[in-house]
């Protein structure tokens, strides 16, 4: 069975300095066109359940009420077992799309706040205010959706520390159950990239992160991704399906699926969508491609890889086919061997894509 179902909305209000996402600007007639062959995608899906479903983007909630409860029927055939979550932007928010999505059964949101600077919203290109934050918390609160994340941003040239601390005392203060915070990429397609974008330096990226692990952790947070933390019983558990290369199905443009050792990547382009022309390449993974993903993935849990399990799983006993790779890292204080998992130290996990230089054989 296919665990993880992803949508994907491309429509945005407006575009960020930074995004280098799939996507483009809402228009209604657009939207309509693209809903009717995104409807035509999912209809080839022969499963009829999910364990998750998770409505990604561009920004979901820009869609108009109607379309958006077009898309939320055209959803309604799959019985979702344990979490659905869309994604929201608080500039497109209203009460009345909050009860949509109540009806419709969605039961986690993801929201797009980045920091609650405003100075700062307005350097990075986005059109919400801390206003259009409370409002949305406030009908998710009216409706009765309590598992809430929300995204954070740091390493803009003009952030300071004081500024990332402000925003986590902000994010605990409004119990928010969910932090996604990331570390700043400057795309070259972006306009942020266009404009060679300096973003703060690595050392004071690295002293951010730490800051912020230390932070959250002191205020009841367990990180439990490199991006990723949360109270108590709040794991995303659709981005727990990738981070545990599990199969997934991924709809709409540019989305990805990965079922067994196959993965296949839809187009970014819209002409080719909008003429059904989804699906650009399709990749057979050799069982080397499938242990290096894996092991990519496994990594970025704080849980490490379950080696025992990575054994049954893809036969490969993982001590020993990269004996090399690991001594050599756990020499360099970035990877360790605790309780049957092979992890990333508190230093390893900033620097993991140079520790997986080394797996790449
Ligand atoms: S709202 Fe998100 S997807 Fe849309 S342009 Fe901004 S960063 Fe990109």
């Amino acid at each position: 069975m296919i665990k993880g179902l992803y949508v994907h909305i491309p429509f945005c209000k407006s575009i960020c300095n930074y995004c280098d996402f799939a996507r483009c600007k809402y228009t209604i007639s657009l939207a309509d066109k693209y809903l009717t062959h995104l409807e035509k995608e999912l209809s080839e899906i022969k499963q009829d359940s999910f364990y998750t479903i998770y409505i990604g983007g561009g920004t979901p909630n820009s869609l108009n009420e109607k379309q958006l409860e077009r898309l939320l029927e055209m959803l309604s055939r799959f019985k979702v077992k344990k979490e659905y979550t869309i994604e929201i932007n608080p500039e497109s928010f209203t009460k009345e799309k909050a009860l949509l999505i109540k009806k419709y059964g969605i039961n986690r949101v993801s929201i797009g706040v980045q920091t609650f600077n405003e100075s700062l919203l307005t350097h990075i290109g986005r059109k919400h205010t801390n206003v259009d934050v409370e409002n949305t918390l406030k009908y998710l609160d009216e409706v009765g959706i309590n598992n809430r994340s929300i995204d954070l941003i740091f390493g803009f040239k003009i952030q300071t520390l004081a500024n990332v601390i402000t925003d986590l005392q902000k994010a605990v203060k409004l119990n928010i159950t969910h932090i996604s915070i990331y570390d700043l990429e400057v795309y070259p397609t972006t306009l942020f990239g266009m404009q060679k974008y300096e973003k703060l330096d690595e050392e004071t990226c690295f002293l951010m992160y730490q800051t912020i692990v230390d932070f959250l952790n002191f205020h009841g947070y367990t990180q439990y991704e490199t991006s990723n933390f949360a109270m108590d019983r709040y794991q995303s558990i659709h981005n727990r399906l990738y981070w545990k290369y599990e199969d997934y199905k991924g709809v709409g443009l540019s989305a990805s699926s990965k079922i067994k050792n196959i993965r296949t990547d839809n187009t970014s382009n819209f002409v080719d969508y909008l003429n059904d022309r989804y699906l650009k390449k399709t990749t057979r993974l050799s069982d080397n491609d499938v242990i290096f993903e894996a092991i990519m993935m496994n990594l970025r849990l704080n849980e490490g890889i379950d080696i025992k399990e990575f054994d049954e799983r893809f036969n490969c006993n993982i001590l020993e086919k990269f004996h090399i790779e690991i001594e050599k890292n756990i020499n360099k204080g970035l990877l360790e061997v605790k309780k049957g998992y092979l992890k990333t130290t508190n230093k390893g996990i900033f620097v993991l894509n140079d520790i997986l230089i080394d797996f790449m054989k």
